[in-house]
């Protein structure tokens, strides 16, 4: 069983690490007003698994991460970053979704997120999301600082699990909306510099978007979901944000045999995606996303060129995408408070 941090020693090598020390909470990005890890967790929803969930294949999502990595680097304003969109668009399509692409420029920079929505177009909704951008420099490479992530784990995986639930939801579709956001432009960021992470996130808030924003329950977020040796740890802001549904989906995973790789135990609020959808966009979020069981970083290959194919184990993709549906397949948005 991982431990649980008293307090994360490297966080200055970070990106988005908090760490606190008496109450006192500190952030390469912004200055949160209290300690969300401290806030106390509600009783999880008693959920009945059914039996005839559609089956989740890590094979399909595992490709689906090959497919993105063969078209090059996903850095926004480059033709493989294009293609890739493309193909993420014809997927969706494929699969049944109504298609709705956000583009255009935030903070200098072009930005392409892509909505893809099933289900009723009227009421309550939810969505799942990852990012679909990769980094342009391997910060973390101590060899090659410079050089682009492949971002096998750190973006590719996240989106291969939503392109494969996307095809479940085509064989059997869900009772209720639910969009698959990918969002852009979320890892372009650089240390100590305020919100300069996310900007697709940050782009989706601050404009018109196909559904109003009040209109979505909770949303699920999935970043680095497909590396061997992974744990998916209560991160704080879901923890503050959508505590209830933290709970409901922990204690699932140890329903469905995946307490070892979902052990319910707190960790440091992370600045991403969900952060800014739940903080400042009002949405109730909850962010599955790899920590290091000690809490110290990701996973060790984390915005090195090492972030490739060899990274990725589909046991984890596995227990992932099967979490994902038994939840999905077993619920509604009404059922589901997220507090
Ligand atoms: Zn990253």
């Amino acid at each position: 069983m991982p431990q649980i941090p008293q307090l994360s020693l490297r966080a200055s090598r970070s990106k988005r690490f908090l760490f606190s020390l008496s109450g006192l909470l500190l952030s390469t990005c912004t200055q949160p007003q209290s300690n969300p890890s401290s806030t106390s967790v509600s009783k999880p929803i008693s959920l009945t698994i059914p039996t005839d969930r559609p089956a989740f294949s890590a094979d399909s999502a595992y490709a689906h991460i090959q497919r993105q990595l063969s078209f090059g680097m996903r850095i926004p304003g480059t033709s493989s970053h294009k293609t890739t969109g493309d193909w993420i668009v014809a997927t969706l399509k494929r699969y049944g979704a109504s298609v709705h692409e956000q583009v255009g420029t935030f903070k200098g920079t072009p930005v392409r997120n892509i909505i893809g929505s099933f289900g009723p177009k009227e009421g309550k909704r939810v969505f799942l999301s990852a990012h679909w951008d990769s980094r342009p420099f391997a910060d973390q490479d101590p060899e090659k600082p410079r050089e682009p992530v492949p971002g096998a784990n750190d973006g590719a995986s996240g989106v291969a699990v939503l392109l494969e639930l996307a095809r479940l939801f085509s064989q059997k579709p869900l009772p209720y909306a639910v969009d698959i956001i990918f969002w852009d432009a979320e890892d372009l960021g650089r240390e100590g510099v305020e919100d300069s992470y996310c900007l697709g996130s940050q782009y989706w808030i601050s404009s018109p978007q196909p559904y109003p924003r009040e209109s979505y329950v909770w949303g699920i977020h999935l970043d680095m979901v497909g590396a061997r040796g992974a744990a998916f740890l209560q991160e704080g802001y879901s923890r503050k944000y959508a505590p209830r549904l933290v709970e409901t989906l922990w204690q699932l995973a140890q329903q469905l045999g995946y307490g070892q790789l979902f052990p319910a135990l707190p960790t440091e609020p992370i600045i991403d995606d969900s952060y800014y959808l739940s903080a400042r966009g009002g949405i109730p979020v909850v962010n599955i996303i790899q920590r290091d069981p000690l809490g110290r970083s990701f996973f060790p290959e984390w915005h090195t060129t090492r972030d490739d194919m060899s990274v990725i184990h589909k046991p984890t993709l596995q227990a992932v995408g099967e979490l994902l549906v038994a939840f999905l397949y077993a619920t509604t948005p009404e059922q589901t408070p997220p507090q």
